[in-house]
């Protein structure tokens, strides 16, 4: 896992070495330390920090370093999965690229599955190849990146991309405003979890919104959307962001 925040999960007392080391002992890699210590000056190199690093507390790194370790670690043992959660979101904005396009190359090369979390939309777009959304703990569209990105969108996902800042002003976006606050988790409102604050729940009859869960449904090839909403509801919607010469 590549937790958060970087700065809370090194040990400050422990140099990144003997961090990085401490993982591969859990994760019983390596027949003895030396063996491990070779791992660990490679999972620097991994990870793009000079190999001096492994004398230097954490302390002495910044936001993005410290990053890198916690990906070193990660990757320690050999994962088929790693989890990220939000691993760059408390970097500064400009490292957050970098660090995120290592986490790709990692991937990429070691053939690992990545479960990256984040609420930055164009962060998930450049990274996924599918894409699960969430709302209350319900997942209410899933798809490949292309087919979550472009109608028809679950109705959450649409207010969520509307939210997307974009600087091009070549590029036009509808503004979804959504009144009222998240509901807690922990007493979700009845029927479908996004009824409370949904634009389009006028749209579908006999007040089911508020009454049932809407199922998971395939609007086509392998996309699917948790919503009552008609087929014919569905097609009608317009791309949330379109380019100026589209
Ligand atoms: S089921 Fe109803 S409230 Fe929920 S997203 Fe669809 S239209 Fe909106």
């Amino acid at each position: 896992m590549v937790f958060q925040n970087p700065f809370d999960t090194l040990n400050p007392a422990m140099t990144i070495g003997r961090q990085i080391i401490r993982a591969l002992e859990i994760f019983r890699v390596g027949k003895s330390e030396a063996e491990r210590r070779n791992q660990m000056l490679e999972l620097l190199d991994l990870v793009k920090l000079p190999r001096a690093f492994a004398e230097r507390m954490p302390r002495q790194l910044s936001g993005g370093q410290k990053q890198r370790v916690g990906i070193a670690r990660a990757f320690a043992g050999g994962a088929q999965i790693v989890v990220a959660d939000e691993p760059v979101s408390a970097l500064d904005v400009s490292v957050q690229a970098a660090v995120a396009d290592l986490l790709m190359e990692i991937q990429r090369n070691e053939k690992t599955t990545l479960l990256f979390i984040s609420h930055d939309l164009s962060i998930v777009r450049y990274l996924a190849d599918r894409v699960m959304v969430m709302y209350l703990g319900h997942v209410v569209e899933l798809g490949t990146t292309d087919q979550v990105f472009s109608p028809p969108y679950q109705p959450y996902t649409e207010a969520l991309l509307s939210a997307v800042p974009i600087a091009d002003t070549s590029v036009k976006k509808k503004h979804i405003v959504l009144d009222g606050d998240i509901p807690s988790a922990m007493n979700p409102p009845p029927g479908c979890p996004f009824q409370t604050r949904c634009g389009w729940k006028s749209q579908v009859p006999g007040g089911l919104c508020e009454k049932d869960v809407p199922p998971i449904r395939d609007v086509g090839d392998g996309h699917q959307v948790k919503c009552h909403l008609t087929e014919d509801a569905l097609k009608e919607m317009e791309p949330v962001i379109t380019f100026a010469a589209e």
